[in-house]
């Protein structure tokens, strides 16, 4: 049933009953495949340039391993996103997912935010379209819904992210992947240069969008971290955070699902966003990097979730991307390890690259020499 059956229900009179009065949440884990990026997003701590020694890749077998932990403790998906590297070519990213669907034939691929599509599209030279079918044809599940930042050109060009997808191609790019039956989300990072007006105009092009393909599963908003990043600044405040999600659950009256941002506002905050418009706490949080690099990174493992969802008053339901519900809390069911900490990526000081790396042509000239001493 829809937020908005539901609605109708209790405005005519009648009451929710115990399977509609739930909260949900993923288990999946985050995963950033690259930290190298030539994009350069004024407002990004987490990319490193062509060159950096703390640039990284990680390898097929990292991933497994990653898939591995994140299926013991009862994942069912990996979020995997990451930098515009140009020494990856689309032929790297098909392989990685072939190999995981051959390996783990369950596990979803929830991968490829727009601006990582456009990136693959100009690096291949071959149209959005045709990038999406064979990242589909490899086992791409699902789109999220990063990189939007603020679906507003004026914006986009201050914080230097108009170069990798303007609104436009952001959302051509959903249109697109909607159009081809895969499902997305939305995001949306405030609290940079955008006016009121301007976050206003970014969930009006969603809602369009919305009315148009129906593709959007959630929309999930947080506050743009300052630390570390080129633009610095200040970060809004929670209350900020609190009317911005419940416009948005107003605005966006076509969406089903909004997630509270708890890595970026925290557990407390994140349980008070029920109260303001979300119904869903989102992924278990296993592994974060991109947050983590700009000054905040909360972490809460399953039981801390459903403790803050219970706590404040509702049922609490795994899901899948599409919002199934795939049943109780799984420590519930059986014994799952307590992740007290967030993995990252790579072990700090690991520099290896992965020995398939070698298969793959590069286009930057510190990759092309790279490949040679390989
Ligand atoms: S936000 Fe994404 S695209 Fe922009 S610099 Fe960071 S990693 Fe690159």
């Amino acid at each position: 049933m829809t937020i908005q059956q539901i609605s109708d229900k209790v405005v005519n009179g009648g009451r929710v009953n115990a399977s509609e009065a739930v909260v949900t949440y993923i288990i999946d884990r985050n995963v950033n495949y690259t930290n190298v990026c030539v994009a350069r997003c004024a407002f990004c701590a987490f990319y490193r340039p062509v060159g950096s020694p703390e640039g990284y890749v990680l390898g097929f077998d990292e991933l497994f391993r990653k898939i591995d932990e994140t299926i013991a403790v009862g994942g069912v998906q990996l979020l995997l996103q990451g930098g515009h590297n140009p020494d990856l070519p689309i032929e790297w990213y098909e392989d990685l997912f072939r190999a995981i669907k051959q390996r783990y034939p369950e596990f979803r691929l929830h991968a490829l935010s727009p601006p990582e599509v456009i990136h693959l599209s100009r690096l291949s030279q071959q149209p959005v379209p045709a990038v999406l079918d064979r990242l589909i044809a490899a086992g791409m599940d699902s789109v999220p819904g990063g990189g939007a930042e603020i679906l507003v050109d004026r914006v986009r060009k201050l914080l230097h992210c108009y170069g990798k997808a303007s609104a436009d191609e952001w959302l051509d790019v959903m249109r697109h992947a909607h159009k081809k039956g895969l499902r997305t989300t939305a995001t949306m990072m405030y609290g940079t240069v955008e006016t009121q007006e301007e976050r206003i105009e970014h969930m009006m092009r969603l809602r369009d969008l919305q009315d148009e393909t129906g593709g959007f599963t959630a929309f999930i908003t947080w506050s743009y971290q300052p630390e570390h990043t080129e633009h610095g600044g200040f970060e809004e405040t929670g209350v900020d955070y609190l009317r911005t999600l419940a416009l948005a659950r107003i605005v966006l009256d076509n969406f089903d699902n909004l997630q509270a941002s708890w890595v970026t506002q925290g557990g407390k905050v994140g349980q008070l966003s029920l109260a303001f418009g979300a119904n869903d706490m989102g992924s278990v949080m296993i592994e974060e990097n991109v947050v983590r690099a700009a000054g905040a990174a909360y972490c809460m493992d399953e039981l801390e979730i459903v403790v803050n969802i219970e706590d404040a008053g509702f049922a609490a339901k795994r899901r899948n991307m599409h919002y199934e519900i795939l049943g109780d809390p799984i420590f519930r069911e059986r014994e799952v390890p307590r992740m007290l900490a967030l993995a990252t990526a790579r072990a700090d000081g690991d520099t290896s690259i992965p020995a398939e790396l070698r298969n793959y042509e590069a286009k930057s000239r510190h990759g092309k020499q790279l490949r040679l001493t390989q």
